[in-house]
């Protein structure tokens, strides 16, 4: 076995390599500063990472890097493991030294602040899908200032389209105004442990105090809170304790409070009683503004065309896009190469696979049409003309058109029409969609739906 001094020396120098390919700051901390290096034995190094999220992420985006650059160092090709359960004692680019997850929770409960420094307002792109959101976030610091500042603020939304950093960056933009406000920010699952730590104890008291006398809590992933009902009962004593000395509450959930299975209603009627905003899947406009801006700190810069290719077709969430456009740009670091379309297209290739096995079918496009009107499928594919259906039913048209592989007159087929029916009603809300905005936003707004289910 190689001496543990040896190694981390050269996993410290390695590291240096992985940064200047990877160039982003951000992203060097947030992934690779967090792994702790645990072992190198018989040509496999030993990587400790947080969860088994972590490990898939570092494997997919960065393995090919670190093995490289540890390369460049030992002169040696290793493999790499992972273990879970390893966080750094902190993000500081020293700290190095391993804990155990135990450890951590134990930081956590003296009140170490978990939020993610990176996470600010200014790392935030405002797209219109994100665009309310955003505003009553910002209202909740500036509260003099804004006419936005409705409490409690309740922020849902799909997956990876930014919810915790949204909540973080209030987090950090209170700390750093250093008015003296307190502020506690956490996931609901980590408010869940220490509860039941507290119970376990005997501090009951002391978690009680620490939650109930805060300027701002602010809770991510809430509809963790349905799994238990004594958390439930504690929170809404919080919950009144805080809003009646007029302090701010923030909560993120992946569902609106009325569709969170197993919350108490008289939660949901709390929860629901400031300003409830969704985040909606992003459009391609907005995925690309946050292709350019995660780029933007990048060593590696790729022309327009390859961020729009992306964008253009990889619908997903932004951890997505976020590990397409890193792989590419491991990839370009690692070959020195130009990248192209073609080429993207190539590396990407499973990515866009994963993309197409959820293309979507016509029966798709009926049900995300006839849903969004409020109308049935059958008023869709049957003959009625007036312009309350014919409209929906040109715009299902359009979408089955653009969106999947059908010839016209198999589209026709699905709605009871001839092929020239389909394509003029394909010219028209074209047109439409030019001429005018509310159209476009409409129809935008079935796109994003039908590209999130
Ligand atoms: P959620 O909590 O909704 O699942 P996260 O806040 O964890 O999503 O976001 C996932 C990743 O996407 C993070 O790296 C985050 O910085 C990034 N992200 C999401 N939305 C945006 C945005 N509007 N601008 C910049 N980055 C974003
Ligand atoms: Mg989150």
């Amino acid at each position: 076995m190689e001496i543990y001094s040896d190694f981390k020396c050269h996993w410290e120098e390695a590291l240096k390599h992985v940064r200047e390919t990877i160039g982003d700051k951000d992203t060097y901390r947030r992934w690779i500063r967090s792994i702790v290096p645990l072992s190198y034995e018989k040509n496999t190094v030993l990587l400790g990472v947080a969860d088994e999220f972590t490990a898939e992420w570092i494997k997919s985006n960065f393995e090919e890097v670190i093995v490289s650059s540890l390369k460049t160092v030992t002169d040696k090709t290793c493999r790499i493991k992972y273990e879970t359960g390893h966080f750094p004692v902190c993000d500081e680019p020293e700290c190095g030294v391993a804990v155990k997850s135990q450890d951590v929770a134990n930081k956590v409960d003296a009140g170490l602040d978990r939020s993610n420094g990176c996470y600010n307002f200014k790392s935030f792109v405002v797209g219109p899908e994100n665009r309310i959101a955003y505003a009553a976030a910002m209202g909740m610091v500036d509260t003099k200032s804004s006419a936005l500042s409705a409490n409690p603020l309740f922020i849902y939304g799909g997956s990876g389209l930014g919810k915790t950093h949204l909540i973080q960056a209030v987090a950090n933009e209170v700390k750093n105004k250093k008015n003296g406000m307190r502020t506690e920010y956490l996931s609901c699952e980590d408010l869940l442990n220490q509860y039941v730590e507290a119970i376990r104890t005997n501090r009951h008291h002391g978690f009680r105090n620490r939650f109930r006398k805060v300027n701002y809590l602010l809770i991510d992933d809430i509809h963790f809170l349905a799994k238990t009902e004594k958390l439930q009962e504690e929170f809404f004593n919080t919950f009144n304790s805080i809003y009646n000395e007029n302090n701010k509450i923030i909560l993120t959930s992946d569902k609106r409070p009325s569709e969170i299975h197993g919350l108490e209603s008289r939660l949901v009627s709390r929860f629901s009683s400031g300003l409830t905003v969704e985040i909606e899947p992003f459009g391609e406009e907005t995925r690309l503004a946050i292709l350019r801006k995660k780029q933007e700190k990048q060593e590696i810069k790729f022309d327009d065309d390859i961020l729009a290719f992306i964008a253009r077709n990889i619908y997903s969430d932004v951890r997505v896009l976020e590990g397409a456009l890193f792989r590419l740009v491991v990839y370009s670091s690692i070959d020195n190469c130009r990248m192209t379309v073609d080429l993207a297209k190539k590396i990407l290739n499973d990515y866009l696979e994963q993309q197409s096995a959820k293309r979507v079918n016509i029966e798709a496009v009926q049900k995300a049409v006839a849903e969004f009107y409020d109308l049935r499928i059958s008023d869709l594919t049957g003959r009625n003309r007036s312009s309350n259906i014919a409209v929906p039913r040109m715009v299902a048209m359009y979408l089955s058109r653009k969106f999947t592989e059908h010839s016209l007159p198999k589209i026709g087929e699905a709605f009871s029409k001839n092929h020239a029916t389909v394509l003029h009603a394909f010219r028209k809300i074209e047109k439409d969609r030019v001429k005018s905005e509310k159209m476009n936003r409409l129809v935008s707004q079935i796109e994003r739906k039908l590209h999130a289910g």
